[in-house]
Parts: structure tokens; C-alpha cells; sequence
């Protein structure tokens, strides 16, 4: 394989309730040439959450077996739950030359710097941080502790912002979909 694919990878944190899944979710209706990378999760599913569409639902002895068997590009452990990004899909969308999103956490975040350093990594913002209690808060899908475990990782997130070769406030869902799609044909072509 030559040239360098691997370029294409953009990786979106941010914290829990910024609104990246909505972010995202519009920068896929628009762009189906762009490969979303479906990580597998030990956490339960939201109602509404599909298996195999949001997450691949696992257990903890399926995550630990993908995790031994180097099946995962990344994982991390997030407020409780384990999460990671299915190797193979991502590595094949870039070998046919598609650009490819993950939306993970910040230690994801950092393993994907350290192992493919041409990937490119975003940071979305929220517009202030009493906005991101309201918005975590309000989601009320999450119960107390968890809320306040998330605030917590929030915090850390959020001190981690310089790292990122890009950061984008999430004031508004389009406009902000639309600096990410802007960073990404800045960056990837
Ligand atoms: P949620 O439980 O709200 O769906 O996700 C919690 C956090 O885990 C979010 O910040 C989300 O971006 C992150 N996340 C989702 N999938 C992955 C993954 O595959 N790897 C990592 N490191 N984080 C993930």
C-alpha cells in the first residue's frame, strides 16, 4: 500500500454531553463516503441505542477477548464502562482510500496519536461549562453518580483541549458539523 491513508483518520472527543453524537450524526446523513467507526461498549444500551449501529453491545468476556486478541485499534475505560474501536473496519476503510471518524475519549484520543501519528484529532467545545451541566443534566438518560462521574471526566477533558491540532465550540450543530467537515478537507486532501 502506498501513499499515506492513515492521514485520513479524524479523531472527534470531547466531553460526555457536548454533543457529539449529534455533530457527528450530521456529519454522516451528509457524507456517505466518510467511514463511522461503531466501537464496542460494555455499557448498556440507552433506549432507542441499536446493536450494531450505535455501539456493538458486548459483554466483559467478549471485550477482554477482543482486547487480548489485538482486535481493538484503542480502549479505554469511561465513568464505569469499557469502550474500544474495532481494528479491522477503520484499517480497511483507509486502505480503499475513505476518509474514517472516530468519536471517542480522550485516552482513545491519545492511543490513536501515539500508534497512527498522521491522524488528526478534534476537540469538540461546549460553548461554556455551566452549558455543559444543563446539557448532561437535562439528557436525564444517566443517573445521578454517573452524571457526576462524566462532569468529572469533563474537567479533564476539557484541560486537555491544547493537545488537539483543532478545537470547535459547539454552539450550533451545523455550524459546527460544518468546521469539522472543513477541517477534515483542509486537512485530508
Ligand atoms: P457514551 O456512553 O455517552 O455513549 O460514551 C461515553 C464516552 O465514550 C464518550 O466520550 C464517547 O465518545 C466515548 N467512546 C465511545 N466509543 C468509544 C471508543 O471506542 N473508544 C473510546 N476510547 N471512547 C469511546
Amino acid at each position: 500500500m502506498h501513499g499515506t491513508p492513515r492521514r485520513r483518520l479524524t479523531v472527534v472527543s470531547g466531553p460526555s454531553g457536548v454533543g457529539k453524537s449529534s455533530v457527528v450524526g450530521r456529519l454522516r446523513k451528509r457524507n456517505p463516503d466518510i467511514y463511522f467507526s461503531v466501537s464496542v461498549t460494555t455499557r448498556p444500551p440507552r433506549p432507542g441505542e441499536v446493536d450494531g449501529e450505535h455501539y456493538h453491545f458486548v459483554d466483559h468476556a467478549t471485550f477482554d477477548r477482543m482486547v487480548v486478541g489485538g482486535e481493538l485499534l484503542e480502549h479505554a475505560q469511561f465513568a464505569g464502562n469499557w469502550y474500544g474501536t474495532p481494528r479491522e473496519p477503520v484499517e480497511r476503510a483507509l486502505a480503499e482510500g475513505r476518509p474514517a471518524v472516530l468519536e471517542i475519549e480522550l485516552q482513545g484520543a491519545r492511543q490513536v496519536r501515539a500508534a497512527m501519528p498522521e491522524a488528526r484529532l478534534v476537540m469538540l467545545m461546549p460553548p461554556s461549562w455551566d452549558e455543559l451541566v444543563d446539557r448532561l443534566t437535562a439528557r436525564g438518560t444517566e443517573h445521578k453518580a454517573a452524571v457526576e462521574a462524566r462532569l468529572a471526566e469533563a474537567e479533564r477533558e476539557l484541560a486537555a483541549a491544547g493537545e488537539f491540532d483543532a478545537r470547535v465550540v459547539n454552539t450550533d450543530v451545523r455550524e459546527a458539523a460544518n468546521q469539522l467537515l472543513d477541517f477534515m478537507r483542509h486537512d485530508c486532501e
